[in-house]
């Protein structure tokens, strides 16, 4: 992507609205642009974060062995009324007509939908476990949406749902999700902590929120410091293993962890105090397992080996893409701009052509343009006839892990100056060489 031609509408002022670090660099970055309270565009240089983001997300529940479909942004208000929350919901609701005057509702969350989906055509534990996605947009008219996307009222929402004929096979099912959430977030650069989370009449203790450390975070919490360190499950994590994925919640969950709902401070105490981290966080992901809450009151059942017919039992999985962006500018950034982890970095490279219109510099950025761009490297030339104090703070500001430098005084040596963006490090190098470390 030439810089000349796309659509980057860079901040030079800190914006006044923005109170914390991710939401004032996503508008300074151009990212990002508030439509109205809560309501967000995402710009190309957003866009291109956000669906890495979606990508790793996605393939990490294809690989736990979930299916995507897609439902709409828009329900009508019966599916609600049948499972009794059409009312319980409350103002965070947006209630819409339609023109024929039927009650409609823009989707805070679709367990009504996905119920209906699975009662309409699954009829036998011979189809489960069955488990279906969709990343989505969600409406929560929140009392205080802030933060930016952090904390916005439409947001997006990957949210899966898993329909099993017995509570021990449902369990299988959450663990599949937590396993896959670890692989997620830490595929993200992020280091998530699963904490327990409130159950409520289902009882039981199969709902975790997983928090990311950050002192912007709205949750307070508690845990154990180990977890900093533990091990992430590998690709080749075998989600079919009772076993395995039993093992890897109870590792998980063998320590201290919960937000200050949940927190119990004897409990807590009880970790040697060199051990004990007491921190903030941000919520990012949330599982819960919820037995036959929609299943009884909207008739979904399937017939069981026994020939008599089940209600299934349900968890639901949410993991908040536009929450995750700012979250991981929180946990990676300094004061030049964001640092993105490389797997979801919105270009590889940066190529800065500190004199545009210079034979010698525009050729050689050309070069290392189109080669690098040959060999798939999402690569972003600044083409433009900025000064270079102006281009290496834009390349800072946006965070792309490399940065390739092209001056007149290097390029008449044959020589370009490659900078990482986040140790600060050059090094200057033939063209040649440059292209080769990113080509091999
Ligand atoms: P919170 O406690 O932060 O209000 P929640 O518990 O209501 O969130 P869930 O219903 O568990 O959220 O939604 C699943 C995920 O969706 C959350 O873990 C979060 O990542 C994301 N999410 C929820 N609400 C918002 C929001 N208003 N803006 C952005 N992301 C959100
Ligand atoms: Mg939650």
């Amino acid at each position: 992507m030439r810089l000349s031609r796309y659509f980057m509408p860079i901040l030079k002022e800190n914006p006044k609205e923005a109170e914390i670090v991710s939401h004032r660099l996503m508008l300074r970055a151009g990212m990002i642009r508030q439509q109205s309270q809560g309501i967000y565009s995402w710009l190309p240089l957003g866009k291109r974060v956000l669906d890495k983001v979606n990508a790793i997300i996605r393939d990490e529940q294809n690989r736990a062995g979930a299916i995507e479909l897609s439902m709409p942004t828009l329900q009508s208000a019966e599916l609600w009324q049948e499972s009794g929350r059409y009312d319980a919901y409350g103002k965070e609701m947006l209630r819409i007509k339609d023109r024929q005057d039927r009650p409609m509702l823009y989707g805070p969350t679709n367990e009504e939908m996905v119920t209906d989906i699975f009662r309409s055509s699954v009829k036998s534990y011979k189809d489960l476990p069955l488990n279906l996605y969709h990343i989505q947009l969600k409406f929560r008219d929140e009392i205080r949406p802030r933060f930016g996307t952090m904390r916005s009222r439409e947001f997006m929402m990957k949210d899966a749902y898993s329909f099993d004929l017995t509570r021990e096979a449902a369990e299988h099912s959450y663990n599949k999700m937590f396993a896959a959430y670890l692989r997620t977030f830490d595929r993200l650069g992020l280091r998530a902590i699963p904490m327990r989370a409130d159950t409520g009449p289902i009882g039981g203790k199969l709902s975790h929120e997983f928090i990311i450390l950050a002192d912007t975070g709205e949750s307070e919490v508690f845990c154990h410091k180990d977890f900093v360190d533990f091990d992430i499950p590998g690709e080749r994590t075998d989600f079919d293993s009772v076993e395995g994925l039993q093992a890897i919640f109870d590792k998980w969950t063998s320590l201290y962890a919960a937000t200050s709902e949940m927190h119990d401070e004897a409990a807590f105490n009880a970790v040697p105090e060199g051990d004990r981290l007491s921190a903030r966080g941000i919520e990012v992901g949330h599982i819960f397992y919820f037995g036959t809450k929609y299943s009884e009151p909207m008739g979904a059942k399937v017939q069981g080996p026994d020939g008599k017919e089940h209600f299934v039992h349900m968890g639901s999985y949410g993991i908040g893409p536009t929450r995750l962006v700012p979250a991981i500018i929180e946990a990676s950034h300094d004061d030049n701009g964001i640092i993105w982890p490389a797997s979801v970095a919105p270009f590889d490279i940066v190529v800065i052509n500190m004199k545009a219109g210079d034979q010698a510099c525009d050729d050689t950025c050309e070069l290392i343009y189109a080669a690098l761009t040959k060999a798939g490297k999402d690569v972003l030339y600044d083409d433009t006839d900025d000064r270079a104090g102006t281009k290496f703070a834009t390349a800072d500001l946006i965070g792309v892990p490399v940065q390739i430098i092209a001056g007149p005084r290097a390029v008449a040596n044959g020589e370009v100056e490659v900078k990482d963006r986040k140790t600060g490090a050059r090094e200057t190098m033939t063209i040649e060489a440059a292209i080769n470390r990113f080509v091999a």
